[in-house]
């Protein structure tokens, strides 16, 4: 199994984690910023994080993948692929995620939820209820990043393939200001 110090590497390398002085959506300012998209559109990337993802669930009967969109849809898609099962994904519905596009689940379908990363547990929650309410048996939750370092509690087991904090900073507080270091406004 890789390390973290690997996917951390492999991370970088693919323009997921950006380093420098970001200013996040909650006005936050902080030094590190992710963005899966530019892994996802390496297919090399995409499926080596699927499979490693996959590994972790070997032989728990997993009959379907669940993904929201738009971040674990091409992930769902190759944990799917190293499983050989079927993969399928969420939808915003108002508040709530929905299945649509034809996709159900079955009472005591084995599934496995997956998503980029979790930071307050959100989308993959919804999605959680998604099953839940299709009375589907939940064999857990696959992430690639766990931003809450362990912190989340999904009441399923939960397996990242690395802790990833970013600290960040409330903006009259900041460090990277004070060193005069340029803010930079993320495109996600
Ligand atoms: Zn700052």
């Amino acid at each position: 199994m890789q390390d973290r110090e690997y996917w951390l590497s492999r991370l970088k390398e693919w323009g997921v984690l950006r380093e420098g002085h970001f200013l996040l959506t909650s006005g936050r300012h902080s030094p590190g910023f992710l963005l899966f998209a530019p892994a996802f559109s390496l297919p090399k990337a995409a499926e080596e994080l699927g499979r490693a993802i996959a590994e972790r669930f070997a032989g728990k009967g997993i009959e379907t993948v669940v993904g929201p969109a738009m971040g674990g849809v091409i992930l769902a898609h190759e944990v799917a692929r190293a499983l050989g099962v079927r993969s399928i994904y969420a939808e915003k519905d108002g508040e709530r995620m929905a299945l649509k596009r034809g996709f159900s689940l079955r009472p005591g379908e084995r599934v496995l939820v997956v998503e980029d990363a979790v930071s307050t547990g959100g989308s993959v929650q919804k999605v959680l209820r998604i099953c839940e309410e299709a009375r589907a048996d939940i064999v857990g939750v696959g992430i690639i990043a766990d931003r809450t370092a362990g912190k989340v509690d999904l009441g399923v087991p939960l397996q990242a393939l690395l802790d990833l904090e970013v600290p960040s900073y409330p903006a009259d507080d900041c460090p990277l200001c004070r060193a005069g270091q340029e803010l930079t406004r993320p495109k996600a």
